[in-house]
């Protein structure tokens, strides 16, 4: 039994829960799971350790941050095990996602932010420090349940906050180990992890004792995270849902950036917040470019992610396997289905690869965010068309541009309203450089130093000289 850590201690919680594997659809593992007083114990412990861990200088709270790196790195390769088996990707990229965490606690620990003497007159001296905020609630979702999980714990607790982290409960696993990883290193309550049966996510955001939330979730729950989080007036980060425009100019050469598109397009099952979700080509080559996709889908690996083969696994859950499904079926009312379309005929939740041409601008793949191997591809006639059809979004996460004259491609990049657009590329993060979306994809940013500052506030010391 997988267990929770709350005050420093691994407990098994006053309840359970069965963690299912995507490929069979069957439990394979059982954890421990919160109910209300062991979210109010986590609560509780992670506010009574906030006074001593925020009092850390920022390189002994690195030293910490280096343990767990060096913790998370050892225990690495059960750890992708673990990931592959709870939420299907193919174990390489399960092992990439391992390291990657491990170099999220490490770019953060690294970090610090000096006070910073913003006046120094004759007569005043103003000074800005940056303060941790004090308890953050961390909540993630199922799709990149560790890297997810990783920059949000690395950043919070290299500013001095500390942590109450709630998993997706269909994605626990990953992310009890890393608080196992922290048991053995972390001072009691620094860090807590809690799992819920999608109970406990509305009291964990409005619970008075937590100062920020850091929420990586779907638009929706986000919506409901900034109401519960009204009520004591919590500082917030939402990386939300996404429904990225890929856009093609005239001058790409189709064979060449096909496969670059279908990756960006079914990268994780196509369970990628920046995923490509519309994929837009002028009318030229709309016919080139939807062949080219439908033979990449149809020639594409598709099974269980503990096979080497295997290039696309299945989609994580029952519940985004039906609203997949649902989506291809209306799809196929109202457009031309050319690869997939389907179920693979196996258990577990596993959907073949599909590409779908010639649906109108108001259909629900276009409008939606799929969250599946499902693609979309649109022709247009003209950029302003394209530009204008793209950016009719409630979303505004990420897209790409792709073209052979980069200058052209970048002024087009320029005029689409996200918080990222990547030209002749796709899912560049480093945690450098800030990521999140506009419009409803987003308030704040993760990584970089806007990142950084989502953790802190500024607070300000203003002297008078004699
Ligand atoms: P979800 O919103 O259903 O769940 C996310 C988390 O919120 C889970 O831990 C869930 O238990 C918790 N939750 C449920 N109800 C809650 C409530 N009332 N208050 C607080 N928390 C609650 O999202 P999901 O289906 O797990 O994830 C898929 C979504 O996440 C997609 O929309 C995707 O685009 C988005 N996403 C965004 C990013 C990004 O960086 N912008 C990254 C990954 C995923």
């Amino acid at each position: 039994m997988y267990q929770m850590l709350i005050d420093g201690e691994l407990v098994d919680g006053s309840a359970s829960l069965d963690v299912v594997n995507p490929v069979t659809g069957q439990a394979f593992a059982t954890c421990g799971r919160a109910e209300e007083d062991d979210l109010q114990r986590a609560v509780a412990a992670a506010r009574n350790a906030f006074p001593g861990w925020a009092a850390l200088s920022w390189t002994e709270r690195a030293v910490y941050l280096n343990a767990l790196a060096d913790g998370i790195e050892e225990r690495g390769e059960e750890i992708a095990q673990l990931l592959t088996d709870e939420q299907g990707k193919p174990l390489g990229q399960a092992r990439f996602e391992v390291g990657a965490s491990v170099a999220a606690f490490r770019y953060f620990s690294a970090q610090e932010m000096l006070p910073r003497v913003v006046v120094d007159e004759p007569t005043s001296r103003v000074i800005e420090h940056y303060r941790p905020i004090g308890v953050v609630a961390a909540i993630t979702p199922w799709n990149f349940p560790l890297i997810l999980l990783s920059v949000k714990l690395a950043a919070a607790l290299a500013t001095g906050n500390t942590v109450v982290a709630k998993p997706a409960p269909t994605t626990p696993l990953s992310s009890l180990l890393v608080g196992e990883v922290a048991a053995a290193i972390l001072p009691a309550g620094v860090l807590n992890v809690i799992v819920d049966a999608n109970d406990l996510g509305g009291l964990l955001s409005a619970h008075p004792d937590v100062a920020k939330v850091t929420f990586t979730g779907s638009t929706a729950t986000g919506k409901k995270v900034m109401q519960s989080a009204a009520s004591s007036l919590k500082r917030l980060t939402l990386e939300l849902g996404g429904n990225d425009a890929a856009i093609l100019l005239d001058d790409v050469d189709v064979d060449e950036v096909a496969p670059q598109i279908f990756n960006a397009a079914t990268f994780n099952a196509g369970q990628v917040c920046m995923a490509a979700k519309r994929i837009y080509a002028p009318r030229a080559k709309y016919d080139a470019l939807c062949d080219a996709l439908a033979n990449l889908a149809n020639s594409a690996v598709v099974g269980d992610g503990h096979d080497p083969a295997t290039a696309i696994g299945p989609i994580q859950n029952q519940m985004q396997f039906d609203k997949v499904m649902d989506l291809i079926e209306d799809s196929r009312r109202i457009g031309t289905i050319v690869a997939g379309g389907r179920r693979l005929n196996r258990p577990g939740f596993f959907i073949a690869p599909t590409v779908v041409r010639d649906l109108p601008d108001d259909a629900r793949l276009v409008q939606e965010e799929q969250f599946g191997p499902v693609i979309p591809v649109l022709a247009y006639d003209d950029i302003e068309e394209v530009l204008e059809r793209a950016n009719d979004s409630e979303f505004g996460l990420a897209g790409t541009v792709w073209g052979k004259d980069v200058d052209r491609a970048v002024e087009v990049a320029m005029r689409i309203r996200t918080g990222t657009v990547w030209v002749n590329k796709h899912l560049d993060l480093r945690f450098d450089v800030a990521f999140g979306g506009v419009k409803q994809s987003g308030i704040g940013r993760e990584q970089g130093d806007d990142g950084l500052r989502e953790f802190v506030e500024t607070h300000v010391v203003s002297i008078a000289k004699a």
